[in-house]
C-alpha cells in the first residue's frame, strides 16, 4: 500500500513516526513495573505463541519475545539487533513488542540466532523479509536455516515441522569471534549438543549505574527421537561437554535463555532469585552436565 503514497507525504510520515518513537523514547520503561507485568501474564514453561509484555533486561537490552521463547533487543547506536524470532506466528508477538518500546523492526541492522530449531528461529524467514537485515549464526546452523529442515544428526532429527526456508543473507560466524553490529560488540560462543549449530552470545551493557556481561547462554539440554541414543555418538558428547565448559568458563553476570524457565527467568523477575548473579553460566552448566549425565546413565542402564 506505500506505493501509493504520493511522493511528498513520505517525509511527513516519517516525521510523524520519528515523533513517535522519540515520544516512546524519552519515556523510559519502569523497568519494577513490567518485569511483574511479565511475570503475572506468563507462567513457568509457558506457551510458545502466548503474547507477553516487553521488558527491560538491563540498559539498551529487552525482552521482546512470547511467554515461552525469549527474543532480545538490543538498542545499539547504529540501529538494532535482535537475537532469535520466535515461531512464525511468535515473531509477530516480537514485532508487536519492539513497536511497544518505540523502535520497528525495519530498523533491524542484524538478526542473531541460538538454535536451529523452530521454536526459536521459525519466524527468522519473516522478520527477515520486513528487515532486510542479514542472519548471523553458526556454519552449522546455516543449511538448516537455508532449507527449514533439521539436519539428519541432529539428536531431534525428524521431531519438528519445516520451518519458512531464509531466503537473504546469512553471515556464518565462528566460535569466540566478536561482531560489531549496530554499535553493539558482540561475541559469539559455539555451545553445540541440543543442536550441531547452537551458539550463544554474550557482550555488555551498561546504564547509568554498572555495567553487566549479558549472556544468552543457548539450550543445552539432552533431548532426542526416540531412537537416537547419545551413548552411540561418544564424539557427539564431547562436544556437548566442550559447549558446556565453554559457557561455564564465561564472564557471565546476567544470564538469559531461550527456553525462560531453563534459567529461572520467570522466578527472577518476581524478585525471588537475583536477577544479576555471577555464577549463573557455572549454575547452568553444573545443571545441565546433571542432566547429560543423567541422560547417558539411563541408556546405559538400558542396554
Ligand atoms: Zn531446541
Amino acid at each position: 500500500m506505500f506505493d501509493k503514497i504520493v511522493p511528498n507525504a513520505a517525509p511527513l510520515i516519517a516525521l510523524v513516526c520519528a515523533g513517535c518513537a522519540h515520544a516512546n523514547a524519552s519515556a523510559p520503561l519502569a523497568p519494577e513495573q513490567n518485569r511483574a507485568a511479565w511475570a503475572a501474564t506468563c507462567t513457568d514453561w509457558d506457551e510458545w505463541d502466548k503474547p507477553a509484555p516487553p521488558y527491560q533486561i538491563h540498559g539498551n537490552v529487552y525482552y521482546v519475545g512470547t511467554c515461552g521463547i525469549a527474543a532480545i533487543l538490543i538498542v545499539g547506536d547504529a540501529g538494532i539487533v535482535l537475537i532469535d524470532s520466535g515461531t512464525e506466528a511468535g515473531s509477530q508477538v516480537v514485532e508487536t513488542n519492539v513497536a511497544a518500546l518505540g523502535h520497528s523492526v525495519a530498523e533491524v541492522k542484524a538478526l542473531l540466532t541460538s538454535h536451529e530449531h523452530y521454536d526459536h528461529v521459525g519466524g527468522l524467514a519473516r522478520l527477515q523479509q520486513l528487515s532486510g537485515a542479514p542472519v548471523y549464526t553458526s556454519a552449522d546452523a546455516a543449511p538448516v536455516l537455508r532449507s527449514g529442515k533439521d539436519n539428519p544428526r541432529d539428536p531431534q532429527a525428524g521431531l519438528h515441522d519445516p520451518m519458512a526456508p531464509v531466503a537473504g543473507e546469512i553471515r556464518t560466524v565462528r566460535d569466540s569471534e566478536e561482531i560489531t553490529l549496530a554499535g553493539v560488540t558482540i561475541t559469539a560462543v559455539a555451545t553445540p549438543g541440543h543442536t550441531l549449530g547452537a551458539m550463544s552470545w554474550q557482550w555488555q551493557s551498561c546504564d547509568s549505574a554498572e555495567c553487566v556481561t549479558i549472556v544468552f547462554g543457548d539450550s543445552l539440554t539432552a533431548v532426542s527421537s526416540d531412537e537416537y541414543r547419545f551413548t552411540d555418538h561418544p564424539e557427539y558428547v564431547s562436544m556437548f561437554r566442550r559447549g558446556i565448559a565453554r559457557l561455564a568458563a564465561l564472564d557471565c553476570d546476567l544470564l538469559l535463555t531461550p527456553h525462560p524457565s531453563a534459567s529461572n527467568m520467570p522466578a527472577r523477575l518476581k524478585g525471588e532469585a537475583p536477577w544479576i548473579d555471577p555464577g549463573a553460566c557455572q549454575a547452568y552448566a553444573a545443571s545441565v552436565t546433571a542432566r547429560l549425565d543423567a541422560r547417558l546413565a539411563k541408556e546405559a542402564a538400558a542396554k
